[in-house]
C-alpha cells in the first residue's frame, strides 16, 4: 500500500511554485455558493447562472452593461468631498474619503455620464456601494442635481441606479438636506416634462429609499434587492411584533404598491430601450 503512506518525507513546495488561480478570476455566488468564472460573469450581465442571483456591482459594470458599446461621456467627474463638520469617528473623515478613493479609484459614491441605450439618448447616474456604503453626502446630490440641470437642458430622458446604505453619517445635515435638494430638482425634470426613470438595486436604503430613488415616474428594481427605510430589526423592535416573510424584498415592495415593475438585469438594456422609446412618442 505504497500510496497510503507518505514515503519522501518532508515535501515543501515554495510559494512561487504554488498553482493558484489568480485573485477574483472565481467568485463564490454568495446565494448558491457555486463557483463562478469571471468571464462567465461578465458574459451573464453579473447574474449567477445557476441560481439568478444578481451580483453586486458598480457603476462602471452598469455603464458597461447599459451603454450602447460601452461608450459614455463622463461628467462632473472631479467632485469632491469637503469635510465642514471635522468629522472624527475611528478615523478622520478627510484620512477615509482620502482612503476610499485610493481603494476605490472613484471619487465618491456616485458617477455620472451621457450615452445611449438602444440608440436612445440618456442620463445615467449610479452609485457605487463599495465607496463608504453607497453613502448619500453632498458630493452624490450635486452630482444628481447636475445630471438633472443636465437633462432638463438637453432634454435627455435621466435614468437614476440607486444603491446605498443611506445618508453619510460624516456629513450630518448636509447628508439629509440632499434628500429636499434632489426631490426639488426632480420636480423641475417632472416640469419640463423629461422622463425619469428610476432603478433600485441591492440594497437601496434610508434616506435615498426616502427622496430620489422612490420618485420615478417608473420605479423599476432587479430581483431580490433590498428595498426598505430603516433595517428590520429597528423596526421590529420599535413595532413589538414580527416582520412578514420576504419582508423589505423588491417582490414585497412591489406587491405593496412601490414599484412598478421588477426586471432581470439580463434584461435591463432592452426593457429601459423599449420604455425610452415609448416615453418619447
Ligand atoms: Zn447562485
Amino acid at each position: 500500500m505504497a500510496w497510503f503512506k507518505r514515503e519522501s518525507k518532508g515535501i515543501i513546495t515554495t510559494t512561487e511554485e504554488k498553482k493558484e488561480a489568480p485573485d477574483g478570476i472565481w467568485n463564490k455566488c454568495p446565494n448558491c455558493k457555486k463557483p463562478l468564472h469571471y468571464t462567465e460573469q461578465v458574459e451573464n450581465q453579473y447574474v449567477c447562472h445557476y441560481c439568478g442571483y444578481h451580483l453586486r456591482i458598480g457603476s462602471a459594470e452598469y455603464f458597461s452593461v447599459l451603454f450602447d458599446n460601452n461608450e459614455f461621456t463622463e461628467l462632473f467627474a472631479d467632485l469632491r468631498s469637503g469635510d465642514p463638520l471635522h468629522f472624527v469617528d475611528t478615523k478622520k473623515y478627510t484620512d477615509r474619503l482620502r482612503d476610499t478613493q485610493a481603494k476605490t479609484g472613484l471619487k465618491d459614491a456616485i458617477r455620472a455620464a451621457h450615452g445611449k441605450i438602444g440608440g436612445e439618448d440618456i442620463m445615467i447616474a449610479c452609485m457605487d456601494f463599495n465607496f463608504i456604503g453607497g453613502s448619500m453626502g453632498s458630493v452624490v446630490g450635486e452630482k444628481i442635481a447636475r445630471s438633472i440641470d443636465y437633462s432638463i437642458q438637453n432634454k435627455v430622458p435621466f435614468l437614476m441606479i440607486s444603491k446605498s446604505g443611506g445618508a453619510r453619517m460624516m456629513e450630518a445635515a448636509f447628508s439629509l438636506m440632499q434628500m429636499a435638494k434632489t426631490s426639488a430638482k426632480l420636480a423641475l425634470l417632472s416640469q419640463a416634462r423629461v422622463p425619469y426613470i428610476s432603478l433600485l438595486t441591492d440594497p437601496t436604503t434610508g434616506g435615498v429609499t426616502a427622496s430620489y430613488a422612490m420618485l420615478g415616474d417608473i420605479n423599476i428594481a432587479e430581483p431580490g434587492s433590498l428595498i426598505g427605510f430603516a433595517g428590520p430589526r429597528v423596526i421590529k423592535e420599535t413595532i413589538k411584533k414580527d416582520l412578514p416573510k420576504g419582508f423589505q424584498t423588491a417582490e414585497f415592495v412591489q406587491e405593496h404598491g412601490f414599484l412598478d415593475f421588477i426586471v432581470d438585469r439580463r434584461e435591463m438594456k432592452e426593457k429601459l430601450a423599449s420604455f425610452l422609446k415609448m416615453m418619447k412618442n
